[in-house]
């Protein structure tokens, strides 16, 4: 017979609660499995040594606990490490511990493959197979937790959704996992430490500043001028730069909260002066900073990173027109953990 119980973890604290008053126990013990769950990120009913060994069983009867489980763990010689994370139907996603001297970030997926179609990014070649489930985000975040305790003595400090797959259009989970996150009865992170990026899909983007999200918006534009855009990530021709531009001014009209751009400069694709104009002028609409992000081959030869001198001429023209700029360099290359290389590679 093939297993039909449900996950215990699909279910809201009060969903909970009322499963046990409708057993005949208390709305109470409700509260302390969800803790179990949660909290203490239980993955066995066996472990909750609180609940009676009836209850327990009865749980088991009726539940299954969907746990993740972190496949295999690679370690890059800069200190960056790999989880290949295996979901409960064997499909496989990626995420990545990121330390530096300060602080350690989680690059969490959200999404099993992508529904986008950026043409430099080694998750877009698997295509969108799943989103997943809040839970599934939330328990990559807790193995990450663990690690950097585990190996740098530390919790946990930062999160950014720069995994496999696009936030946005996972958007209610996702927003589950966030209010998990940032609980006090899941890991009590604040929501500033979070960050959301997204290839820019200006519908979500206005949802996320109606919802009075308190996390950070990061937008990975990488062209300021449409023809370029739509050549290396075609939905622009659905979400052009003039509606991002709207969404973002919205965003920023309800969060005042500063806008991250990520932005590559390739080679004989965007590395001219009109270019880099283009992105001046874009900067100027709303509050923002830009990432300069080295490119990371995935070995289909189309794209190449461009020169230093044009990557200096960019970084030049922004900080001339007072924009802040960060040149950021990629961590964990050698295990293929760097961005835009997750691509179930190590599975
Ligand atoms: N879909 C979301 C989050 C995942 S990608 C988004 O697009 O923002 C995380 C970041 O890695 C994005 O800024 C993306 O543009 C960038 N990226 C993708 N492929 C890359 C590559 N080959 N080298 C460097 N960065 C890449």
């Amino acid at each position: 017979m093939k297993d039909k119980k449900k996950d215990i973890r699909a279910l809201t604290k009060q969903q909970l609660q009322d499963f046990f008053v409708s057993e005949g126990d208390k709305s109470f013990r409700g509260t302390q499995v969800y803790e179990w769950l949660w909290n203490k990120a239980a993955h066995s009913f066996d472990d909750m040594t609180n609940i009676s060994k009836e209850t327990r069983q009865m749980l088991k009867d009726n539940f299954v606990i969907n746990h993740i489980r972190v496949d295999r763990m690679q370690r890059s010689s800069d200190g960056t490490i790999k989880n290949a994370v295996k979901l409960h139907d064997t499909l496989t996603v990626e995420s990545v511990l990121i330390p530096t001297k300060t602080r350690t970030t989680a690059c969490v997926s959200s999404q099993v493959g992508c529904s986008l179609d950026c043409q430099f990014c080694a998750t877009a070649k698997l295509k969108r197979m799943r989103n997943l489930n809040p839970d599934e985000i939330y328990d990559q975040v807790v193995a990450i937790d663990n690690e950097s305790r585990l190996y740098f003595d530390r919790p946990l400090s930062n999160i950014v959704f720069m995994g496999m797959g696009e936030p946005l259009m996972n958007y209610n989970n996702v927003m589950k996992a966030v209010d998990k996150i940032t609980s006090p009865e899941g890991l009590g992170m604040s929501p500033k430490r979070i960050t959301i990026s997204t290839s820019g899909v200006p519908k979500m983007i206005k949802k996320l500043a109606d919802d009075e999200a308190k996390i950070k918006l990061a937008v990975s534009l990488h062209s300021a001028r449409n023809e370029v855009r739509t050549t290396i990530m075609p939905f622009n021709e659905t979400f052009p730069l003039e509606d991002l531009r709207e969404s973002l001014e919205y965003w920023y009209s309800k969060t005042k909260s500063r806008i991250t751009y990520e932005y590559i400069v390739w080679k004989d694709i965007n590395d001219t002066r009109e270019d880099a104009q283009a992105l001046v002028k874009f900067c100027k609409y709303v509050p923002c900073k830009v990432n300069l992000i080295e490119y990371n081959p995935i070995d289909d030869g189309n794209f190449q990173q461009a020169t230093s001198q044009a990557t200096d001429m960019y970084q030049n023209m922004l900080e001339r027109n007072g924009i802040t700029v960060t040149v950021r360099r990629s961590r964990g290359k050698d295990i293929d953990a760097a961005c835009g290389q997750l691509a179930n590679k190590s599975a």
